[in-house]
């Protein structure tokens, strides 16, 4: 097909839309033409009606059927794969739901997929970072369709409101019979989530204990209304739980301020968060590579700036 249509696999919880949605369409915008947003979910109206209200989109197709209850890839697949032939380019945001469904996606349809591209230079060049961010390659595909994840930290939210999209019902795909939904532990956390949060405070190795990094950290995140994040050194220490690692293995962040507490800044740690706007090291050593990337940095013991700090907030 040669015009440029994008369908938006959302991300969703059958109620509403979640965040990443708003950055893929504002990637699949920048592909040029239309764009459709997929909302593969059961009973999920009101997600679908969410979609329609998003800025630059114009159609919402919404897929309702119990074997899209629970997301599973095999399934969400099936539909996505019913319509991608209506699609020059078909987006999902990388996280870890996109990042299953994607790849079925694109080997039955039999193109290479374009993985968390950070900018779209035009709607066949995109550009996506490597070796840990060091280095940025610029892709260009001849695929029919291009299937494309969208690391959301590189694009700007499209608006939630705004979008008067005709909502257009599909039948709902049934169930592959290839996997089964058994159960699911949710850590529930009154902070922020840590790729949507608006401030984070991350915690290293130097913190040197979990009961050290929730004495010291907790107050300073309580205090800003932040998430918590830390380095992969204190998450496999066991000071910090592993979904609150960030970097190149963990989760990539960038929110508007980011305060790293006793963490060095090795490549990988700055892999996750070096695009936050505005950043924060707090390190005793005056040589830590983590002040090579700082908008501010303070030279000091944490376990007397930290609570300083929080006293002064
Ligand atoms: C394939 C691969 C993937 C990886 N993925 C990740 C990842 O996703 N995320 C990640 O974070 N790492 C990752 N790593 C690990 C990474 O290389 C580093 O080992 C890790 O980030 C170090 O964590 P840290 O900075 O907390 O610890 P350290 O490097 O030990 O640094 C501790 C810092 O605390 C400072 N300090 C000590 N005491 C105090 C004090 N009292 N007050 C103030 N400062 C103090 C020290 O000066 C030092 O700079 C990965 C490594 C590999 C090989």
């Amino acid at each position: 097909m040669t015009a440029l249509v994008s369908l938006v696999v959302a991300e969703h919880d059958h109620a509403s839309i979640k965040p990443a949605t708003l950055n893929t369409v504002t990637a699949a915008l920048a592909c040029g033409g239309e764009v459709h947003v997929l909302v593969a979910g059961a009973n999920a109206a009101e997600a679908a009606k969410a979609a329609a209200q998003i800025a630059g989109v114009t159609k919402v197709i919404a897929a309702d059927s119990p074997s899209l209850a629970e997301n599973l890839a095999e399934n969400v697949a099936a539909q996505v794969l019913a319509i991608a032939s209506n699609y020059s380019h078909i987006l999902f945001p990388s996280t870890a739901n996109g990042k299953n469904v994607a790849p079925r996606v694109a080997a039955k349809l039999d193109v290479a997929q374009i993985s968390d591209i950070t900018k779209v230079d035009s709607p066949d060049t995109f550009e996506r970072p490597i070796y840990a961010g060091n280095a940025i390659a610029t892709v260009q595909s001849s695929d029919a369709t291009k299937v494309i994840t969208v690391r959301t930290t590189g694009f700007d939210a499209a608006s939630a409101t705004g979008g008067s999209a005709a909502i257009e019902t599909a039948e709902g795909v049934a169930d592959s019979g290839k996997s089964a939904f058994v159960g699911r532990e949710v850590t529930k956390s009154e902070r922020p989530e840590l790729t949507a949060a608006k401030i984070i405070v991350s915690g290293g190795r130097a913190l040197g204990s979990a009961e050290k990094f929730t004495e010291v950290m907790a107050p300073l995140a309580d205090k800003l209304n932040a998430g918590l994040g830390a380095s992969r050194a204190a998450v496999d220490a066991g000071y910090a739980p592993n979904d609150w690692q960030v970097g190149q293995t963990g989760k990539i962040v960038a929110p508007q301020l980011y305060i790293a507490a006793g963490i060095s800044g090795a490549i990988q740690h700055l892999a996750g968060m070096k695009d936050s706007k505005v950043i924060v090291a707090i390190n005793k050593d005056e040589e830590a590579p983590i002040f090579s990337v700082a908008d501010y940095g303070l030279v000091a013991d944490l376990f007397v700036a930290v609570p300083e700090l929080v006293k002064a907030l």
